[in-house]
């Protein structure tokens, strides 16, 4: 079967790594994100990858300790790292190649991040893992995937989370929330419906990239959002 899309950006937020956990990463739903993964990608996709840094460390709140704010996200930084070190690791684990490239410069660690080499490595089959986010402090890894996913030229960006979609308020706080099958850039930035952030949403608007909402933990995974048969929500145009 030809995939419906031939390159996707999937976004992996940290905390869903952490599984049952409070803190860090359950290696056994890592290793099962990681099948999903390497799954597509022998069906023909193409994939990178940005993952968060929730299950290590979030800017915000460690400088709300009174850390200095720059200090705080270069930690956060420093742990979508180590998530995506160990995500590419578990993804060479299910067959299938895979490099990090990092925004922040650490040649020991990973190669540094230029779309021409990421592009290159896409089109040689390895499953290509940006970590560091945008490289920069005061965004987030929802605004660096979608980055990601317009430099390196993407069809869609997925955003694999803990919930099945966009609801039109929180599922977990209001019994009445519904979830959109569909809905437009413009009316989740004006009903300020946190699934990302407004910069990515933005962003993935102005640059006419679509987005999918999903559960990471679906039993269908991946597959089933490239047939389109998982339940999701669609923003776009
Ligand atoms: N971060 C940053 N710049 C970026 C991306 C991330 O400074 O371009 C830092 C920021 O502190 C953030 C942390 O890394 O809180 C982890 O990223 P994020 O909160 O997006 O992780 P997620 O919520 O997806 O787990």
């Amino acid at each position: 079967m030809v995939p419906a899309y031939k390159r996707i950006l999937l976004k992996v937020s940290g905390e869903v790594l952490a599984g049952d956990q409070s803190f860090g990463i359950e290696p056994e739903f890592l290793q099962s994100v990681a099948k999903q993964i390497a799954d597509a990608a022998k069906n023909g996709s193409q994939i990178a990858i940005v993952i968060g840094a929730g299950n290590i460390f979030r800017g915000m709140a460690v400088a709300a300790n009174g850390t200095d704010r720059v200090t705080a996200d270069l930690m956060g930084m420093l742990g979508t790292v180590i998530n995506s070190l160990a995500l590419s690791n578990a993804i060479a684990r299910q067959g299938i190649k895979s490099k990090v490239f990092s925004a922040l410069n650490m040649p020991s660690v990973a190669d540094s991040f230029t779309a021409r080499a990421a592009k290159a490595a896409l089109d040689e089959g390895f499953v290509v893992v940006c970590a560091g986010g945008t490289g920069n402090p005061f965004f987030t890894t929802d605004t660096a995937a979608a980055l990601k996913a317009i430099e390196l030229d993407c069809d869609v960006l997925l955003k694999g989370t803990k919930v099945d979609g966009v609801y039109s308020a929180d599922p977990k706080k209001d019994p009445n929330a519904t979830r959109y099958d569909t809905i437009s850039y413009d009316d989740v930035i004006g009903q300020n419906l946190k699934v990302m952030d407004t910069a990515a949403f933005a962003l993935a608007r102005d640059n006419g990239l679509p987005i999918i909402v999903y559960a990471l933990d679906d039993e269908a995974g991946l597959a089933g959002v490239l047939a389109g048969t998982t339940r999701s929500t669609r923003v776009g145009l």
